[in-house]
């Protein structure tokens, strides 16, 4: 009798799992099948200058609506993207569509945004991914400058033939972004060696402006050290106005958040950029 609970204990989470297993595989299959059914758009949120409120750019924000399932966050599905190997040919269309966005707005006359769009580290060492994007680019025919590859901080952890991979990207003329600084392998070395131009401070550090003092110093520390080097800051997460004003007072030059917008559609940029700017 005693044996009884350990034994459905276990039964309990062999189900917990097999359910888990079972959503990875659903996804996985459904995500082969996301781009040709139309499902997977971008959002884009805005990022802007913070001293003078000028528009800087936008992140571009993959988003996947499942017809059954409702939306998944890329955060659940991007790791399946990366394991399965989709992620090249999904990377591939958000950074093709990005250019499209891109050039719209040019031509609608905001000639000095810059999109940025996250990039996964397998697709650095994918030697078609280079010619695509260089492909992308002149088909749309903005300039390479104006297009920001995020990357995140985590690339670190292969700093030693990474730096090779990042100095092939910014051959092509395009920007870098160290995605979600603070949270990984940081380290002044190889932020001396990367060839990057914006540390993007991850919401984590943002989140405690004005209320955890660790939070502030290190916040303070990392606009300070960026400068040195000669990179772009922009604080991540931004969602209150307070926050917004101390990241002024701490000489933050760019910042994207809540507080500025949510992720939006094309349209709604559109309409967003116009009233932001009025
Ligand atoms: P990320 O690049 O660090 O993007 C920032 C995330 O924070 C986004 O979540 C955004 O919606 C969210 N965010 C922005 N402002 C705020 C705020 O004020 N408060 C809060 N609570 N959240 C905020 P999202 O869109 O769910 O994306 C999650 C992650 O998925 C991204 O983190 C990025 O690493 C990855 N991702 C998204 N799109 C792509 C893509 O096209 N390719 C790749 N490889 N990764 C992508
Ligand atoms: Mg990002
Ligand atoms: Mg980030
Ligand atoms: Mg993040």
């Amino acid at each position: 009798e005693a044996k009884r609970p350990g034994r459905s204990h276990i039964t309990f989470f062999r189900e917990l799992a097999s359910d888990e297993d079972s959503r990875l595989l659903r996804l996985e299959f459904a995500l082969r099948h996301a781009l040709t059914n139309e499902e997977l758009s971008i959002v884009y949120q805005p990022q802007v200058a913070v001293n003078t409120g000028e528009v800087h750019g936008a992140e571009a924000l993959l988003r996947w609506n499942h017809p059954e399932l409702g939306p998944i966050s890329p955060a659940e599905f991007i790791p399946i993207a990366e394991r399965s190997g989709l992620i090249h040919e999904i990377g591939m269309w958000v950074i093709e569509n990005a250019c499209q966005q891109l050039r719209t707005w040019h031509h609608l006359g905001h000639a000095n945004l810059r999109l940025a769009v996250n990039a996964s580290i397998d697709q650095f060492y994918d030697a078609e991914f280079y010619e695509r994007l260089e492909r992308a680019i002149q088909v749309s025919g903005i300039d390479p400058e104006s297009l920001v590859i995020e990357v995140t901080e985590s690339i670190a952890a292969n700093a030693d033939t990474v730096v090779e991979q990042l100095q092939r990207l910014k051959s092509l003329g395009v920007s870098i972004a160290l995605d979600d600084f603070g949270t990984g392998y940081s380290s002044l070395q190889y932020l001396r060696s990367f060839p990057v131009d914006y540390l993007k401070i991850d919401r984590s550090f943002t989140s405690g402006l004005g209320s955890n003092d660790t939070d502030h110093n290190l916040v303070a520390t990392v606009i300070d050290l960026a400068r040195s080097f000669g990179l772009y800051t922009i604080a991540e997460g931004v969602e209150t106005g307070e926050q917004l004003r101390i990241l002024h007072e701490l000489g933050a030059p760019l910042a994207q958040g809540f507080h500025i917008s949510r992720p939006i559609s094309p349209d709604e940029f559109g309409v967003w950029i116009d009233q932001y700017s009025a």
